[in-house]
């Protein structure tokens, strides 16, 4: 049996523990839910949308606009993330803005920032696009330190 959703994951409860009360059901919930912290491999689903694979399952994955960007940026594309955020009650996650760091590359037990690097100008922005000093194309920079 997959639980989706925490809907999903309640109505279970519900048949699987008749006799709590609903405020019990909501903390048993709370509990196995994974504290709003989600990792999987980033891809592209069919319909050409963000998920991450976790397991046999994809997760549709939203954000913000510039983390929007992260996520269609190909080079970010087969890499294992950590995503900060909501589960949503349709199953998809819903990840917090660009400014609360709540997106991580998990390598070598590490969790690097996403960061983009012009080099003429030494600037570093946190979305893929042009350098707005030089608008030159930045760099994929995944790195330990989150500023410079
Ligand atoms: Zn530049």
């Amino acid at each position: 049996m997959r639980l989706a959703c925490r809907r999903d994951i309640l109505r279970f409860a519900g048949m699987a523990f008749p006799f709590l009360t609903n405020a019990c059901l909501a903390e048993l919930v709370l509990a196995q839910s994974s504290a709003g912290k989600i990792r999987g491999v980033l891809k592209l689903n069919n319909s050409g949308k963000p998920v991450l694979a976790v397991r046999e399952t994809q997760v549709l994955i939203t954000g913000d606009e510039p983390t929007m960007a992260v996520f269609l940026d190909k080079r970010v594309h087969g890499l294992e993330l950590e995503l900060i955020g909501d589960s949503l009650p349709n199953g998809s996650f819903s990840t917090g803005p660009i400014h609360t760091k709540a997106m991580y590359v998990l390598r070598e037990n590490k969790r690097l920032f996403v960061t983009y690097w012009c080099d003429v100008c030494s600037i570093r922005t946190y979305s893929p696009g042009v350098c707005w000093c030089c608008q030159e194309d930045t760099e994929l920079d995944i790195r330990e330190r989150y500023d410079n």
